[in-house]
């Protein structure tokens, strides 16, 4: 299949490579010339624009950082929209404002364009080895022409509903992730001032019912002190504001997400803004005046 491929960042890069490794064509594309090297030197062909990588690709894949960067790149001058033809596929796998994908979806749909949003899951580890959680939202029968293509990416690909659906169940789990951190923060803080070992927490609960994949990857980073990204807290912000805006719209009151939305805005105030979302605990520290390492 012919495809082309505009943002090669921390995760674009690595897929565009597995679609290489999977004997796809190759057209990149990236603002900045440096992103697309890597792809370039594994076989891809160099695009000048986002309409050049669009141009005569069966399939269109978008891989950029928030809502603003997708409609420029796809609707914007020399944007995607001008290369696509009739017949073309356009997934965009962002994390964007479902409201968003919807606005690009209609304009697409007016040239005879089908678009799904495809959204992962994941982070940089699993789009090396090929194994994000894919939540797409669009049309069954256009889901299942590149079901494959995605699934080189991927190990699961889940169609979740219409177009929208797919950033939505993304908004989610964010909301899921955000609140189980906040969580494991406030055992933690509590452990340690009651003069419980919290490491020794984290292996008596993590088999029990408290037990999760965000405690199992975010317990040891906490116990170290480690906050090396992994995920910003900056782009969990991002997607708080996605999920409020959405939740408002949809009149669904989210309260606990608005209040570890202020908590990682305080974090904000206090420059952590780069550091890992497992930096959330610092907060609480710094609340209960007191440090949570395994000792
Ligand atoms: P990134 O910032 O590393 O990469 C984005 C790339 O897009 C950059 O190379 C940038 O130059 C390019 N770009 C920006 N505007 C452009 C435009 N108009 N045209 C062409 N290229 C443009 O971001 P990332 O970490 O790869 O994340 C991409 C998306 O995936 C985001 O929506 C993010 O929330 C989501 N995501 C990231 C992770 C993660 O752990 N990093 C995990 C899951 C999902």
């Amino acid at each position: 299949m012919k495809i082309g491929f505009i943002g090669l960042g921390i995760m674009g890069k690595p897929m565009a490579k597995n679609l290489l490794k999977a004997g796809h064509e190759l057209c990149a594309f990236d603002i900045v010339p440096a992103a697309v090297a890597d792809v370039v030197a594994a076989g891809a062909r160099r695009g000048s624009s986002p309409k050049e990588a669009a141009s005569g690709a069966d399939l269109v894949i978008t891989m950029l950082p928030n809502s603003p960067h997708v409609k420029e790149a796809v609707l914007g001058k020399d944007g995607v929209i001008e290369g696509l033809r009739k017949g073309t596929i356009f997934v965009d796998m962002s994390s964007i404002a479902p409201a968003v994908s919807q606005e690009v979806a209609a304009q697409l749909a007016a040239q005879g364009v089908e678009m799904l949003d495809a959204p992962v899951s994941g982070g940089e580890p699993k789009a090396i080895d090929g194994t994000l959680a894919i939540m797409v939202g669009g049309k069954e029968a256009v889901f299942n022409q590149v079901k494959d293509v995605l699934l080189k990416m991927g190990s699961t690909a889940v169609l979740c509903g219409g177009i929208g659906a797919g950033n939505v169940t993304k908004l989610a789990n964010q909301i899921v992730v955000a609140l189980n951190i906040a969580a494991m923060s406030e055992a933690f803080v509590l452990a340690t001032k009651a003069g419980v070992d919290p490491a020794k927490v984290f292996d008596a609960i993590k088999g029990g019912l408290a037990g999760s994949t965000v405690l199992n990857a975010k317990a040891p980073m906490v116990l170290a002190g480690n906050y090396k990204p992994g995920f910003r807290i900056e782009l969990h912000i991002r997607d708080l504001q996605n999920a409020l805006d959405t939740a408002h719209a949809v009149g669904a009151p989210i309260p606990l997400t608005s209040q570890i939305m202020e908590i990682l805005q305080a974090l904000k105030v206090e420059g952590h803004q780069q550091e890992d979302h497992s930096g959330i605990i610092q907060f609480y520290e710094k609340m209960a005046g007191t440090k949570v390492r395994k000792p």
